[in-house]
């Protein structure tokens, strides 16, 4: 690690990890905004950036801010593994006291990060920051985060912060607990939550993205919100057993009556009463076999145990002539 000589004798260090996806419109404004951080806090003296497998030119500007500042790290992935296993990956590789992710479109302000590192000295292990407002996102995003991190929380045997993202410190022995998780598809947030130690919040004003798009589409947010609950509660897989015994309550009822209309010699035209109950249940039961399916899912992701993310290039280490403009990675 390079931090400033003698610094890591007197003072706790501080580091950053960053993933990246397709962002090379903002990675000017970034880097300029992470050059004053550090004049600002000297105690951050890494920064670990991810390169999810973008396929603009990020890759080879950040090659080019981390030849040129001390301290700074570029990982790449060999394609798109996503942007928590980019988080996980980078953890690894992170060597400080304490550890904050950052977005790279500066959608977590870097000025909060000093409220952070404050509340860090005063003695918390992990500080994360809510989102009192989020500008520029549109009201399914905002209402749909706000509704996921409800019925999270609702469901998870956990503590999960609701509208927090992944915006945080973590002190070291947080980041050494999340390291040993091996999760295939981890839902970060909950880790450090399920973690424990003790936890603040800072609450800042979400500003809108600075350059470029979200890589968040409705079906992406789904799919994470879908690791998340598999992830951190059983209870969708007891709310099919009470659907179970709901529907046997029903039909029981409804058998009675049906029965008590034949033994009365009376026929009801039923075509309509019939079809509904069979699209009723069938419904049921298709939406109980996804939810297990999900669940079969995630077992047979950890059965197969394969790595989270393969690293195709470290700038801390070594290369042998690659070539550093790989920009055609589908
Ligand atoms: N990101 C990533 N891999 C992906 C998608 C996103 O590393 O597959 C990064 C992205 O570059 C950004 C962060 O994750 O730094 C958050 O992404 P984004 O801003 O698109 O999400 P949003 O803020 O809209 O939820
Ligand atoms: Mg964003």
């Amino acid at each position: 690690m390079t931090c400033r000589k003698g610094l890591k004798m007197t003072r706790k260090t501080v580091g950053l990890v960053i993933p990246v996806h397709n962002e090379e419109s903002v990675m000017p404004r970034l880097l300029q905004r992470l050059q004053q951080l550090q004049q600002e806090l000297p105690q951050l003296c890494q920064i670990v950036f991810v390169d999810d497998g973008s396929t603009d030119r990020s890759f080879a500007l950040l090659i080019e801010a981390a030849a040129a500042n001390e301290g700074w790290r570029v990982l790449r992935f060999s394609r798109n593994f996503g942007q928590q296993v980019a988080i996980l990956a980078g953890l690894n590789h992170s060597t400080t006291d304490a550890v904050v992710l950052l977005d790279a479109d500066l959608q977590d302000p870097p000025e909060v990060i000093p409220d952070m590192v404050e509340q860090w000295q005063q003695g918390w292990d992990t500080v994360y920051g809510v989102r009192r407002s989020r500008a520029g996102e549109s009201w399914l995003k905002r209402i749909s985060a706000k509704l996921f991190y409800r019925t999270l929380s609702h469901l998870s045997d956990i503590d999960i912060p609701v509208d927090a993202g992944d915006f945080r410190l973590m002190d070291r022995k947080v980041v050494e607990v999340i390291k040993q998780l091996g999760e295939q598809r981890p839902y970060v947030r909950g880790l450090v939550s399920w973690a424990g130690f003790k936890q603040t919040s800072v609450v800042f004003d979400r500003p809108p993205r600075m350059e470029g798009q979200t890589h968040y589409s409705l079906a992406r947010m789904i799919r994470l919100s879908v690791d998340a609950i598999i992830g951190f509660s059983s209870a969708p897989l007891r709310i099919i057993t009470r659907l179970g015994v709901l529907t046997v309550i029903l039909s029981l009822i409804y058998s009675a009556v049906v029965l008590g209309l034949w033994l009365n010699d009376i026929n009801v035209p039923g075509w309509t009463s019939m079809m509904l109950v069979i699209l009723f249940l069938g419904s049921i039961q298709l939406i109980s076999l996804g939810v297990i399916g999900e669940y079969i899912a995630s077992l047979s992701m950890e059965a197969k145990g394969r790595p989270r993310f393969i690293i195709a290039y470290d700038s801390d280490k070594p290369h042998d002539g690659d070539d550093l403009s790989m920009n055609d990675i589908p």
